[in-house]
């Protein structure tokens, strides 16, 4: 089949009888139809477990169908009934594995029993678990400091696995916890925490109920947090302004069919999303903000409106620094912001009206605004734009990052930072008479240069794939085989554990939906929300093998063949994970009564000091942010190359969750089984001179000299602005250089990479 037999328009709405559709496919792909059916259904429910898939928070009063098309991938993918047991890791060695694609690699199948790499035989080998421990402990013990071993998390961790990882690395004497939202929301955080006082969101699911406008940044709900629609459709139809600001034209930002709607599907209906869409050029989102506020700034001097487009007494009350950013609009020019944004001075108008027409408005973000080198300014020009009109701490009104892992959030909140604050350390040595380590740990792209220069020497992964899931492919391949040892926590079988250091271990886990037995009975796990919700999460099916263990049981495997015993005794811990929650709410401020209020139905809200106006910043208010717009973007900077160059960003496809591939297909982009895709707006391919299917390779316009290229990507129209391109991770991700960070985040910048475009050769035919 020619690829440009693949490339169809997609011409329906988002959800629908397509969402039933994959789902029953995904469902009978997996499992026992039936069986999965009914894991799914419990799925979010309060006698259930959480979805391991996004951070969308649950409706207080949530229906008995509480998940969505992505959220059935995700737990039919864990609750396979495919296994990848010793006999497959004999009958296929790490060379051989290393030919499979990512989806081969999970379709497999989950892992079973503990296996150790034997570099003679090239294989995996099964391993008893008291081995691996000791093996485990006896290198990391070898180590000459502990800041040589980097715990990494990815944020399906649960609040108590990731209590206790933090627990044992700080007694082992390391603050190394590089994890997945260093490559997310690490920006959100950062600016966050300067503008309102805290790195968290501060609306509530309720919120969107009372919202009068949501402006939808860079963020492809859809996708990846397919049960926003609800909400955001919901929000239309009692006349919210739904405003989707993204270079791609994104359908579930277009249109949505409810698939619970019984009309809808009758009938082949559904209902308009946004009510406004705007594309700015990639890396033109803060001058779009910033031409808001010199409209709002002209319009509050011109007082179009009568209480002023600025609430002025808000700002007296509450914030600092107002003086210096209107300083910094009025010097910034509407010609900066043009060009930058790629947006007109009328269309960046149009936003700000609907805006300032609004009493009550939400900001929600993802990746589109994180990944660039400006991202933690641009997010502080959010912060900005909310404040000057008070929408922080009122009702229907807030910040929303919304996070794209299930617990990315608690993991933070429970000491999986490289960065720990003071208060929380100082607790910890409150609970443990030991001295925990006060020196900054490194993050994930400091962790790949450590690996990759050998001051790094042991990796531990709990969950992820590290390999993939991070820049510069190349080099991060490079650096984790540099390791003496590479450990990987995990439910099934990915790439990155097939990249091993000189010794390898795969420890596989109990999976959300699987029921976890410990001394004390069955136990119950919990995670954080992107709305700051906690929730408990109980497994309801048998694990997948007699031989997996939870993921607290395996830390505490490890801590006791490292630390041992004497501090801190793991064993009574991992009986009653009610032990932990009880140091988690002796450790970590609004978890009072922990044990109770995560057994309530929807569990507790651990609230956030910005909703309630109280202001944790250094001068006790909220901060303005004065900075400049970039002198260029990435965007402006290809405008002046001598051949034609373009902007990358590297995106999901809609049957992809992270890294993990779920099919070959992304159906609201219109490609059909490929996963080699690079979308491209019409007028660049003419000038190009190419069309839909045609082959092209991609090189990085390096600094640093090296060669990045990824080859044979076929050409898919799609609408896009002029000189940006769109293309899938973790495939693109070698042509994301390690030095492309964000300032102040370390965030590698997967949505701005500079990349020429030329024809592949034609396949050498043999
Ligand atoms: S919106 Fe996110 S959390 Fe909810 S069901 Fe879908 S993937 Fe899961």
């Amino acid at each position: 089949m020619q690829s440009r037999d693949q490339l169809k328009t997609y011409k329906g709405a988002a959800g629908g009888w397509g969402a039933l559709k994959s789902c029953a496919q995904v469902l009978w792909r997996t499992t026992n139809p039936v069986t999965g059916a009914y894991t799914v259904s419990k799925s979010n429910q309060p006698d259930g477990f959480d979805c391991p898939g996004c951070a969308w928070g649950d409706p207080e009063h949530g229906s008995s169908f509480e998940f969505c098309e992505n959220g059935v991938k995700a737990v039919a993918w864990e609750a396979t009934d495919k296994r990848v047991t010793p006999a497959f890791f004999a009958k296929h060695s790490v060379r051989d594995l290393l030919r499979f694609s990512d989806m081969e690699l999970e379709s497999a199948g989950r892992l079973t029993q503990p296996m150790r790499y034997n570099p003679v035989s090239g294989h995996y080998e099964a391993v008893s678990w008291a081995k691996a421990f000791e093996d485990i402990g006896k290198h990391l013990k070898a180590l000459d400091s502990p800041d040589e071993a980097l715990f990494y998390t990815s944020g399906r961790t649960s609040n108590e696995a990731a209590y206790l990882y933090q627990l044992f690395g700080r007694v082992f004497g390391t603050n190394n916890f590089p994890d997945c939202s260093n490559m997310c929301h690490e920006a959100s955080g950062v600016a966050l925490g300067a503008s309102i006082g805290i790195g968290k969101g501060t609306v509530r699911l309720e919120d969107f109920e009372k919202a009068e406008a949501i402006f939808v940044f860079g963020q492809n709900p859809g996708t990846n947090h397919p049960r926003m629609l609800t909400s955001l459709r919901e929000a239309h139809e009692r006349g919210a302004r739904i405003v989707a600001v993204n270079p791609l034209k994104e359908r579930g930002l277009e249109r949505f069919s409810d698939p619970k709607n019984k009309l809808e599907m009758l009938t082949g209906g559904s209902r308009p999303i946004a009510t406004s869409y705007f594309t700015p050029k990639l890396g033109g989102d803060m001058a779009m903000l910033r031409g808001m506020a010199k409209a709002i700034f002209a319009w509050d001097a011109e007082r179009i409106l009568q209480n002023g487009t600025i609430d002025r007494a808000f700002i007296a009350e509450h914030t600092n620094g107002f003086e210096d950013y209107e300083a910094a609009v009025e010097q910034t020019t509407w010609s900066h912001i043009e060009e930058q944004s790629g947006l007109t001075k009328q269309q960046i108008e149009d936003a700000a009206l609907i805006y300032v027409q609004s009493s009550a408005t939400i900001f929600t973000w993802a990746m589109g605004i994180t990944q660039h080198a400006h991202s933690v300014v641009t997010i502080r020009e959010l912060a900005n734009l909310l404040l000057l009109r008070g929408n922080i701490g009122k009702e229907g009104a807030g910040a929303c990052p919304v996070r794209g892992h299930s617990n990315v959030q608690g993991d933070r909140t429970v000491g999986i930072n490289e960065q720990p604050p003071s208060w929380f350390l100082d607790n910890l040595e409150k609970l443990y008479p030991f001295k925990a380590p006060r020196s900054h740990g490194l993050n994930t792209v400091q962790a790949i240069e450590a690996m990759r220069d050998g001051t790094a020497k042991v990796f531990i992964g709990m969950g992820g794939n590290f390999a993939r899931a991070t820049p510069d492919t190349a080099v991060v391949e490079k650096a984790l085989r540099n390791c003496a040892l590479t450990v990987n926590i995990a439910t099934k079988l990915n790439r990155g554990h097939l990249i091993t250091g000189k010794a390898s271990y795969i420890l596989p886990c109990l999976g959300r939906t699987e029921f976890d037995e410990q001394a004390s009975g069955r136990q119950l796990v919990s995670v954080e929300d992107s709305m700051s919700m906690v929730h408990g999460s109980a497994g309801i099916n048998p694990p997948a093998s007699e031989h997996l263990l939870s993921e607290p049981a395996i830390v505490a495997g490890i801590a006791k063949a490292t630390v041992g015993s004497e501090l801190v005794d793991w064993d009574s811990l991992i009986a009653n994970y009610d032990d932990i929650r009880v140091l988690i709410e002796k450790t970590v401020p609004g978890f009072a009564g922990y044990n109770e209020r995560v057994r309530v139905p929807r569990g507790f809200y651990l609230g956030n000091s910005a909703a309630q106006r109280k202001w944790k910043t250094h001068s006790g208010r909220a901060e303005f942010c004065a900075a400049a717009l970039p002198a260029q973007t990435v965007y402006q900077r290809t405008l002046a190359s001598k051949e034609p160059t373009f902007t990358l960003q590297t995106i999901r496809s809609h049957d992809q969750y992270n890294t993990t591939v779920y099919a070959m297909n992304d159906r609201y982009r219109g490609v059909k089984g490929l996963r080699h895709v690079v979308f491209m707006c019409e007028a660049d391919m003419e000038r190009l001179g190419l069309v839909k299917g045609d082959l092209v390779d991609m090189r990085t316009v390096s600094e640093d000299g090296q060669e990045r290229v990824a080859r044979r990507f076929v050409i898919a129209p799609f609408e896009i602005p002029v000189g940006c391109v769109a293309s899938y991770y973790p495939e693109t991700n070698v042509l994301v250089p390690l030095y492309a960070r964000g300032e102040g985040s370390y965030t590698p910048t997967s949505k701005s990479i500079p990349v020429t475009i030329t024809r592949s050769e034609p396949a050498q035919t043999a």
